[in-house]
């Protein structure tokens, strides 16, 4: 049987996918290979890729580069437990890390994916006000459209309805939600949605731990680009009233927005910070959450005097070593430069999409491309249909979206625009 067949036979027979049926087949397509901005599948089919695996491959595939970090690092070790023992590749990264984010940030703590650093980020803040005898403040303060990761602390900060989570809503903490502001990245944020986030401050600020949102990109939650303006708003606010700022700059982090940090295009810094996605260039699952010098030594002079969260796999040296080859690859690139081309060329090739029947709206910031439909699309027509086209693009909801490599060229970019064209039109 052909190799294509015969294998999504066998995954059907024991595999998952995420926010998948296992009874219901949907379009899947075995890939065997990635090199650079392409996807070989098993039918010898190449697609450009449009999704950078959600987010995290920024570099591209199989780069060498990050390919001999990670074979320099094999022969030295693969694991080894971070309780009680320590090594020059979480060193390193750690230091990186500190260096290149906002300056208050000055400790690490690694863990396994986006989801865990979220968890890591709400117990820190819970931890750090129950060392500052306030130990009521165990809520959080978050956006309506967010989305921060599916294990159960981050499902209760994400939008209750778009947040794919209302399922699980009776098993949740109880989390403060208000509406996303709607101004544009680069406009003054409008007063109402200042207002109400001033309101519910005054109202819970006694048991709001920490004010939790994604920086100017709202991902996963609706694809949403929102007023840096409302970042400076928050961080005024959340000092006002007692309240950490975190935010999550898992999707947003790595120059994906044209910022090393979309906070950067506010000027602020958080208490908290998540990074995970891009950290290892999309290689493997690494993740870290970041925090001020202040709240570190709160916690560890607190009761218990530890900070209570530790994963097994902590630290992997492996995923540690390749990320210490992604982030400087990145940062030895020009890549204020990389991005704002990105952005133009995805300007252009998604800018004719805005003329369709079916779109409502068409938007770009930094290497993220958006066409939004009228209409929830069909996936088991327009997944395939954009395969057939040569490129890899995954719609969810109302949403075609592209987020390529960084190393994706012009041309490339055109092809994604048309492909969305075609199978939009
Ligand atoms: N936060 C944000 C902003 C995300 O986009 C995601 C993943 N889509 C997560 C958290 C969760 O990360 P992970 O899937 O690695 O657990």
């Amino acid at each position: 049987m052909h190799t294509f067949q015969h294998l999504l036979q066998r995954d059907r027979q024991v595999l998952w996918h995420p926010y998948a049926s296992f009874a219901t087949e949907q379009p899947l397509f075995p890939v065997v290979s990635a090199q650079g901005c392409r996807l070989r599948l098993a039918d010898g089919r190449e697609l450009i890729d449009g999704m950078a695996s959600w987010w995290c491959a920024i570099h591209g595939y199989n780069h060498p580069v990050l390919n001999e970090a990670l074979e320099a690092q094999i022969h030295k070790m693969s694991h080894v437990m971070f309780g009680g023992l320590t090594h020059e590749p979480a060193i390193e990264l750690a230091e990186l890390l500190v260096s290149i984010s906002p300056a208050p940030l000055t400790s690490v703590f690694f863990s396994d994916s986006g989801s865990v650093s979220v968890e890591v980020a709400m117990k820190m803040a819970i931890q750090y006000w129950h060392d500052r005898q306030l130990p009521e403040k165990q809520q959080f303060l978050t956006l309506r459209q967010g989305y921060h990761g599916d294990t159960f602390g981050a499902m209760s900060v994400c939008d209750p309805v778009t947040g794919m989570h209302n399922l699980f809503s009776s098993s949740l903490m109880q989390q403060v939600f208000i509406d996303a502001p709607t101004a544009k990245v680069d406009e003054d944020c409008e007063p109402s949605a200042i207002a109400a986030l001033q309101q519910a401050l005054e109202n819970g600020h006694q048991k709001i731990a920490a004010f939790i949102l994604e920086p100017v990109v709202q991902g996963a939650g609706g694809m949403r680009f929102y007023s840096a303006d409302f970042l400076r708003h928050a961080r005024r606010l959340c000092d006002e009233y007692d309240v950490l700022l975190i935010l999550d700059e898992i999707a947003t982090g790595f120059a994906r927005t044209g910022k090393l940090f979309a906070c950067e295009h506010a000027g602020i810094t958080p208490d908290i910070m998540c990074v995970g996605k891009a950290l290892t260039g999309g290689y493997m699952s690494l993740a870290a959450t970041l925090t001020t010098g202040h709240i570190a030594e709160t916690i560890s002079n607190g009761n218990p005097g530890v900070f209570m969260h530790g994963p097994t796999f902590m630290a992997n040296p492996l995923a540690c070593a390749v990320s210490l080859a992604s982030v400087r690859l990145l940062l030895a690139s020009d890549w204020q430069k990389t991005i704002q081309g990105i952005e133009k060329n995805l300007k252009q090739a998604l800018g004719r999409c805005a003329s369709l029947e079916a779109v409502a709206e068409v938007r770009v910031l930094g290497a993220i491309g958006v066409v939004e439909c009228r209409q929830a699309v069909n996936m088991q027509q327009l997944q395939p249909a954009l395969v057939d086209q040569g490129v890899w693009i995954r719609p969810f909801g109302k949403l075609v979206y592209v987020m390529p490599p960084y190393i994706i060229t012009a041309d490339e970019i055109d092809k994604l625009g048309n492909a969305i064209f075609e199978v939009l039109k």
